[in-house]
């Protein structure tokens, strides 16, 4: 089959809920991609930054077909080898006492607000059934029903109500608009440290820093959703270090499994992620040795191969080199470590045209929402490659 009959049988059989650019991926190795008709592109959106560590990385690949001959999946009813490791790596490398393995990033998620509303009604006091849980306008935690409650996307959610009440929207930013939105039944702030869905917005300075103290002093719990920025994405293991932030609540996803196999988790210490007794929350997926197994060697890989400062290095250097870039159409290039938008002028015509401009060029970006095209190459990319790319991202920027 070719290029064309792929897509049209993918648009008959399947649903419409995705708008992809026009190539048909069939292999991929590191940074790069390989379509059906062997056209080779660079990936520069690493699946949302779930491949950070490359696609089909060889020791993560090793890592899966090593355990998937032994066992995939015992259920949470039994222990596996696998898991205790883990738990165990994930505390060693984050700093935090404890995880909880989920799938999704939105179950993480999900796992996350659980885990605030009991700690509020358990240990501070908060009437049952009364929480609120504070979060920002702009934010992508994910798509099930309570999550979309609090989205201020329309296309996400206008369609989809009655929704989850005890969620309370702020302005993203603006630390202020968080104090002042506090009340005696706040459970928690939940933020993403750099909101990639809506565009790659990195708020103010001090934002994350002042809105971690206000929750400290109004015994608050901050929720740092770092399934897109954590994990070296940002050029530190996680992006809240840039404040030296340490939130109570941690949720990770995405590059956990190196894009292998959904692996998601939440991490805390034990006065909070021990709240949870036995039967309140689960999942039959959630921490399978298969799973298991494939993070640890994701982590591994972001240890071995130094992906943290290879993402602050290489970001510094092609965060440069694109806002050197004499583009009429670029208003403004902003980003941290790997994760870069830029975002073009209202006049330009969106930044769909530039990706398709971009894919005929051998280079396959993704733009967030009309105005923003994000370049998020896997960590393991080198300066060689970025110096290949830029000819052509060059060239796109100054197309008419
Ligand atoms: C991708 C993402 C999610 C949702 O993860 P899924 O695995 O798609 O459910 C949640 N939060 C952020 C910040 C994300 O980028």
């Amino acid at each position: 089959m070719n290029t064309k009959e792929y897509i049209a049988m993918e648009e008959k059989f399947g649903a419409h809920n995705y708008h992809p650019l026009d190539v048909v991926i069939e292999k991929a190795e590191g940074v790069w991609v390989y379509d059906v008709d062997g056209k080779k592109y660079l990936d520069c959106l690493s699946a949302y930054s779930a491949v950070n560590q490359g696609h089909v990385h060889p020791e993560i690949l090793n890592a899966l077909l090593e355990q998937v001959k032994k066992v995939t999946l015992t259920s949470r009813a039994f222990r596996n080898d696998q898991l205790p490791l883990l738990y165990k790596e994930l505390s060693e490398m984050t700093g935090y006492e404890m995880s909880l393995p989920m799938n999704s990033g939105a179950e993480a998620v999900e796992t996350a607000l659980k885990l605030a509303r009991k700690w509020a009604y358990r240990v501070k006091g908060v009437p049952r059934h009364q929480a609120e849980i504070i979060v920002a306008d702009g934010n992508f935690h994910g798509r099930t029903i309570s999550i979309i409650t609090f989205s201020s996307e329309a296309l996400y959610r206008d369609d989809f109500g009655p929704f989850t009440p005890g969620f309370v929207t702020v302005k993203y930013g603006d630390a202020s608009a968080v104090e002042k939105a506090i009340k005696p039944n706040t459970a928690a702030v939940m933020l993403e440290p750099i909101q990639g869905e809506a565009g790659v917005i990195i708020p103010p300075d001090g934002y994350l820093k002042q809105v971690a103290d206000i929750c400290k002093k109004n015994n608050v719990l901050f929720i740092a959703d770092e399934i897109q920025t954590g994990l070296a994405r940002t050029g530190k293991l996680f992006a809240c270090e840039y404040e030296d932030v340490r939130a109570d609540i941690v949720i990770v996803g995405k590059a956990l499994s190196g894009g292998f196999y959904p692996v998601s988790a939440v991490l805390a210490d034990k006065p909070i992620l021990g709240l949870f007794t036995p039967g309140e929350h689960g999942s039959t997926f959630g921490g399978n040795p298969l799973g298991a197994a494939v993070a640890r060697a994701s982590l591994k890989v972001i240890r071995n191969e130094k992906l943290v400062e290879r993402s602050r290095q290489l970001g510094e250097y092609l965060m440069e080199q694109l806002s050197e870039i004499p583009s009429p159409h670029v208003k403004e290039v902003r980003g941290k470590g790997l994760l870069i938008g830029v975002e073009l002028k209202p006049q330009a015509g969106g930044a769909r045209r530039f990706c398709e401009a971009m894919q005929e060029k051998g280079i396959l970006a993704k733009e967030t929402h009309d105005h923003v095209i994000r370049f998020a190459p896997p960590l393991v990319i080198d300066k060689e490659t970025i110096d290949w790319a830029l000819p052509s991202i060059r060239e796109v920027l100054n197309m008419k």
